[in-house]
């Protein structure tokens, strides 16, 4: 794993560490995102935080639904009950995406939930999110051409340390969904849980590979899915120093003072039935 850490480009490693500092605008790959999130109008480069409302105000506001999947491949016999909460079927994928579409249902990114959530600003009807975690490569082989047929847009919570191994996606991978208009979030480099970090941790955890995807996207990373949905409230003042704009967990009650820091995600197990699905968007959120 460290041997894969460190095949990256010198030029690479040198820019992740002379970026650490938010203030280095100067050198060009950060300009080249300065310009990339102007491109996307209403984006600001600089972090949301802090926000004027209230935790009140937000946690009033109806939740939209967000799907969380793992693994879009077939079963192999040596799958387990419990693994195929993760893997999803590859026709049964296709179905979900047609059935959401059929139905009208319209994706939306982080950026708008955050306007919803923050600012009041309206959603479309039957706004859901797509989300992504971990770099499998059906996340891209299979995933994203079936996303583009209905014109949706989904986030890739990528862990860093899996990029261009095998069955992961690669690095150029990540730039052309990010490069498509999907976003792209940060998983922490090799899944360990927020709720043990100390000391170098957060360094080796959130800035080293939030700032390697942002080297990879040329755009700002300012969203964040916690390993295996946990977190606690030590994590959350950490994310909003290093300028996350919020962070998504799984099904767990949100935080009191911080849901945007524990925002709600559903994970998809590879055998529910369509309408299982659609009953459990609406009963969840
Ligand atoms: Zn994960």
């Amino acid at each position: 794993m460290k041997n894969h850490l460190f095949s990256l480009p010198l030029l690479l490693l040198l820019f992740t560490t002379s970026s650490e500092k938010k203030s280095s605008v100067s050198n060009s790959p950060k300009k080249t995102f300065a310009s990339a999130a102007l491109a996307t109008a209403t984006i600001d480069v600089a972090s949301k935080n802090p926000i004027a409302v209230s935790a009140a105000t937000i946690l009033s506001r109806k939740q939209i639904p967000i799907l969380c999947y793992h693994q879009i491949r077939d079963w192999k016999a040596t799958d387990s009950k419990r693994a195929k909460d993760y893997i999803v079927p590859v026709n049964v994928f296709k179905e979900q995406m047609k059935m959401l579409a059929d139905n009208g249902y319209h994706s939306i990114l982080p950026d708008q939930l955050y306007d919803y959530l923050a600012n009041g600003t309206p959603l479309p009807e039957k706004s859901f999110m797509l989300t992504f975690d971990d770099t499998d490569l059906g996340q891209y082989s299979v995933a994203f051409p079936e996303l583009k047929k209905y014109n949706f847009k989904a986030v890739y919570f990528i862990m860093t340390v899996s990029l261009n191994r095998p069955n992961y996606m690669s690095k150029t991978q990540v730039k052309e969904l990010s490069d498509a208009g999907n976003v792209i979030g940060s998983h922490t480099w090799d899944h360990h849980n927020v709720k043990q970090y100390k000391g170098k941790d957060w360094e080796t955890q959130i800035d080293k590979p939030t700032k390697q995807l942002e080297t990879i996207t040329g755009k700002p990373i300012r969203y964040f899915a916690y390993p295996f949905g946990l977190w606690n409230q030590q994590a959350i003042p950490e994310l909003k120093k290093r300028n996350f704009n919020a962070a998504f967990q799984l099904i767990t009650k949100r935080d009191d003072q911080d849901p945007l820091y524990t925002i709600r995600r559903m994970i998809v197990p590879g055998y529910w039935s369509l309408s299982t699905l659609q009953k459990s968007m609406t009963q969840n959120f």
